[in-house]
């Protein structure tokens, strides 16, 4: 079964084909620029790599020129559309609607619209990825994936913010959290390593990219996650603040003169690492600074580091306890500095590092000492394979449940 992962953004879109007998990328690429006078399409494949460049006007357009590419003479990989047996899109916000991955009929696209107001920036762009690959690609099954459906073990506890319940009940105001794929794939391969039970283990992830979470995974269930209603709470990140008091928004909003619209474009693009440093939301320029002396840009790494390190300590404290620590994402995976300080004076809590393992990048790679009583690994997040498995499974069972319809019929 050969698996089509389309991941689509406002004006790029990512893409792999999976082929799951062996879980190996036949092709990968992106298009940038949608929409834009010169658009980008990059792709690889096992044979060569590719850059073409023209004006893409749309989605549409932008998965035909994907699609030819895949079957063309010259750099396909596939003979025909018939090689695309489905397709995995990446869905930003489920809503409460969905804790798994789904099937896409009309009923889930219309769901999917009634969450575009908790997800303005993603859910639009997903579902015209869904719209168009439906129309390209009619003969093969679209299945969803979603970044919150992970999350939605979460207890009440957890998830209820301490609001007035109505909104909870009338308006969905409570905690989802987000990269739902990253956090299950990090976990779950994980386990894999240490040759464990995932049921038996409990694990904290931290996903540390531009956008950041941490969620806790008790016995195999998310208790809690840093990200809430929106990708804004929880830890400080590249452009966005975390977790904040709420009384900074109309007492700003009346000191500074600002709208609702300029409060949450300084909260989404112009706060996080970047707004401290007033420098970059790029980690390998802010250590770069930092190292030279730019006091706010140290500062800015030290408060993202202590926002970790105090998500890490109060999951513990909610677990009672941790076996596995994961770090992933380009932060995670890369920034050796920021790991250091992040798992700095943590042996009361269990965690020791070594320091030349922590010096890894990039790899598979245990990165505590020996005597540590709690393994740290950094683990590779591999998002769009996650999203490839599910799409087969799903589909797989939707054969299986049509082949018991139709025995039962007969009996
Ligand atoms: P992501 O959103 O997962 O692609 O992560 C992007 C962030 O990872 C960038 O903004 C960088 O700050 C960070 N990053 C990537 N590579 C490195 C590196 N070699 N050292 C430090 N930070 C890195």
């Amino acid at each position: 079964m050969n698996v089509f992962v389309l991941n689509c953004g406002s004006s790029s879109l990512k893409y792999q084909l999976i082929n799951m007998k062996n879980e190996k990328v036949i092709a990968q690429g992106l298009v940038e620029k949608i929409g834009e006078e010169i658009s980008f399409l990059k792709h690889t494949s096992n044979c060569d790599e590719i850059v073409i460049e023209e004006n893409i006007k749309d989605h549409n357009q932008a998965i035909e020129l994907v699609l030819e590419v895949l079957q063309s003479r010259e750099h396909g990989v596939i003979e025909n559309m018939d090689e695309i047996n489905v397709v995995g899109h990446r869905v930003v916000h489920a809503g409460e609607k969905f804790s798994g991955s789904v099937l896409i009929t009309k009923a889930v696209i219309d769901a999917l619209r009634e969450n575009i107001k908790l997800a303005p920036l993603h859910n639009p762009a997903n579902i015209i990825g869904i719209e168009v690959s439906k129309k390209l690609m009619p003969k093969t099954p679209d299945v969803g994936v979603f970044d919150t459906a992970f999350h939605q073990s979460m207890p009440a506890e957890s998830f209820l913010y301490a609001l007035p319940y109505e909104w909870y009940q009338e308006n969905g105001v409570r905690r989802y959290g987000f990269h739902g794929t990253s956090h299950k794939y990090v976990s779950e391969r994980g386990a894999e390593i240490l040759n464990k039970e995932y049921y038996d283990l409990k694990i904290i992830t931290c996903h540390l990219g531009n956008g950041a979470s941490v969620a806790a995974i008790d016995h195999g269930k998310v208790i809690d996650t840093s990200m809430g209603l929106t990708p804004l709470e929880g830890l400080v990140m590249g452009t966005r603040p975390g977790d904040l008091d709420p009384g900074i928004i109309p007492y700003i909003m009346k000191e500074r003169n600002m709208t609702i619209e300029e409060v949450d474009q300084a909260f989404n693009k112009a706060s996080g690492v970047l707004g401290i440093s007033g420098l970059s939301n790029d980690f390998r320029e802010l250590t770069e600074a930092a190292e030279k002396g730019n006091k706010r840009a140290e500062l800015a790494i030290d408060i993202f580091c202590r926002r970790v390190k105090k998500y890490i300590g109060a999951y513990i404290a909610l677990m009672d306890g941790v076996d596995l620590l994961i770090f992933t994402a380009g932060i995670g995976e890369n920034a050796v500095d920021v790991r250091a300080k992040i798992l700095s004076n943590l042996e009361n809590l269990g965690i020791i590092i070594n320091q030349d393992k922590n010096k890894s990048r990039g790899k598979e790679i245990k990165i505590s000492s020996d005597s540590s009583a709690v393994d740290v690994y950094i683990i590779p997040t591999n998002e769009e394979l996650v999203i490839a498995r599910e799409a087969k499974k799903i589909i797989e069972n939707n054969i299986k449940n049509l082949i018991i319809d139709i025995l039962n019929e007969n009996n």
